[in-house]
């Protein structure tokens, strides 16, 4: 019996030569574990069962979520690394304006206000496309 460590899989995607499969055919590939130590991988039958799981992500080895979108290429990355422009650069003037709107509308001296929560606030005003 081998023990199987835990761990979260670098799912790929790989083109077995064994099933006919190539990457010209997506829908032929195989999702599975790019780590060295691990076998894992889901049988075809099943691929869609990799979407909702976690992976690592292929480029910054983060944990993240395979969503269908993020499958699309074979060797998936984490949304940070897809999107990088959602990754908005430190705006230190809106983070002041933003922090001192929060401030009045409470009524409290600016000190009381988290950095988190202003983070928070400027990342919802950036999805309503404010
Ligand atoms: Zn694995
Ligand atoms: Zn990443």
């Amino acid at each position: 019996m081998t023990r199987k460590k835990q761990h979260t899989h670098q799912y790929v995607r790989t083109y077995p030569h064994a099933f006919g499969a190539s990457p010209i055919d997506k829908t032929k590939g195989v999702w599975a574990c790019a780590l060295p130590d691990c076998t894992h991988f889901m049988p075809h039958n099943v691929a869609d069962m990799v979407e909702g799981k976690l992976s690592l992500c292929n480029r910054c080895f983060e944990k993240f979520v395979l969503t269908r979108e993020l499958m699309g290429i074979d060797k998936p990355i984490c949304n940070s690394c897809a999107h990088p422009e959602d990754q908005l650069p430190f705006d230190a003037a809106e983070f002041m304006e933003v922090k001192m709107n929060i401030a009045r509308k409470r009524g409290v001296p600016l000190e009381q206000i988290e950095d988190a929560e202003v983070h928070a606030a400027i990342e919802t005003r950036h999805r309503m496309g404010l």
